[in-house]
């Protein structure tokens, strides 16, 4: 691999983490990495930078340095507006090549993939992407990062020696937010943009949001999966009554029952609620990987060997079709009780 743009002898020791936002709102990726980021910088004693980009997004510096940052390096512009790769790629690229930071984190967002890939080909450096865990290794100041290949059956760990940035995207919901501090100071550094309108090749025509909700941070995740036989109808029911919402594995949305925004797991979405009930599916690793962090798991399945069990804290051995109505029902009967 050729030598990259700037190497370890130019790096400043500082983590860098970009900080994506879309209509002035922070994706909550950005400020995950700065927990997670935090902690490394703390053991080398580091500096955790932030860099934003946009247009009127100055008072989002503030919420980053509340979630641990110690400087926010911002690039505002009216080019900046909405995310084209032509302007942010150049702001970006620019940034980082006046800051040279050792590690720069990006999350594993469309957007961020986006940028993350054509940055780490300007800068010749390799890219972990994907990461569902990151450290330092406290000697060196080397990043580790953490990415599951060969279908999930291995877990790797990739360190990169001699080329700088050490860059990753982490996927969103792998590391749990901090509790914002209020009072942390941090410094605000306004960086110049010279962008001109012809630089900007991408014309965008439309937005359309896809309306889907934010499943890492559900308290109650309902999953259903091939057995459930595309009745999302019930699973919508059940997660309603427990303030919750509904996930599926992949047969259900390759099958075209629900959407491909929630599929849960390896390549769907990975979350973190405080219940998730599964209902229907097997157990698969790659479903495992995105509820792996719910502190209880319940199960409903037909097959009393399935994987899931091992799995799961409370489970029923039982069809689908005959609990979750059963469930419905009681808590339905509570709610009217209670509201009585
Ligand atoms: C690289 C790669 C990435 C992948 N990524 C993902 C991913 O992100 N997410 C994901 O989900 N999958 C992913 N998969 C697919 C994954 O390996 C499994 O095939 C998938 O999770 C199985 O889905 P399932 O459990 O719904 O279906 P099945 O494995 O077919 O299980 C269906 C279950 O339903 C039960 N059942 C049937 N009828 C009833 C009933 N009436 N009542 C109760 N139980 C019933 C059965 O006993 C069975 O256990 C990936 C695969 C690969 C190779």
């Amino acid at each position: 691999m050729p030598q990259s743009l700037y190497g370890v002898k130019e790096e400043s020791k500082a983590i860098w983490v970009y900080l994506e936002q879309d209509d002035g709102v922070l994706e909550n990726v950005s400020l995950e990495m700065f927990a997670k980021g935090r902690e490394m910088a703390d053991q080398l004693k580091w500096k955790l930078v932030g860099l934003l980009v946009g247009q009127g997004v100055a008072p989002l510096a503030k919420t980053a340095i509340s979630h641990g940052a110690d400087e926010i390096r911002i690039a505002d512009h009216p080019l900046l507006a909405q995310f084209t790769i032509d302007a942010y790629g150049k702001m970006v690229f620019e940034a980082v090549m006046d800051g040279k930071p050792s590690v720069f984190l990006i999350g594993a967002t469309p957007n961020g993939r986006d940028l993350a890939g054509r940055l780490a080909v300007r800068f010749r450096t390799g890219l972990n992407a994907d990461c569902t865990n990151l450290h330092m290794d406290k000697k060196g100041g080397l990043l580790v990062s953490e990415v599951s290949g060969f279908g999930g059956g291995v877990v790797a760990m990739i360190e990169m020696h001699a080329h700088r940035p050490q860059m990753a995207t982490v996927r969103p919901g792998v590391f749990a937010l901090n509790e914002p501090d209020g009072n942390r100071k941090g410094e605000i550094i306004t960086l110049p943009v010279a962008l001109q309108p012809e630089m900007i090749k991408t014309r965008i025509l439309e937005c359309v949001k896809s309306g889907v909700v934010d499943l890492t941070r559900v308290p109650v995740l309902v999953v259903g999966g091939r057995g459930v036989n595309g009745d999302f109808a019930t699973l919508r029911n059940l997660a309603g009554l427990l303030g919750g919402d509904v996930g599926a594995t992949r047969p259900p949305v390759d099958e075209g029952h629900i959407e491909r925004e929630r599929q849960i797991g390896q390549t769907g979405v990975i979350c973190s609620p405080k219940v998730a009930i599964c209902c229907g599916l097997s157990g698969a690793f790659h479903l495992l990987v995105g509820i792996e962090k719910a502190d209880v798991v319940v199960s409903v399945n037909s097959d009393p060997e399935a994987p899931i069990f091992e799995f799961s804290d409370y489970y029923i051995v039982g069809d689908v079709n005959q609990y979750l109505p059963a469930i419905i029902a009681a808590l339905q009967t509570r709610r009217e009780v209670s509201h009585a």
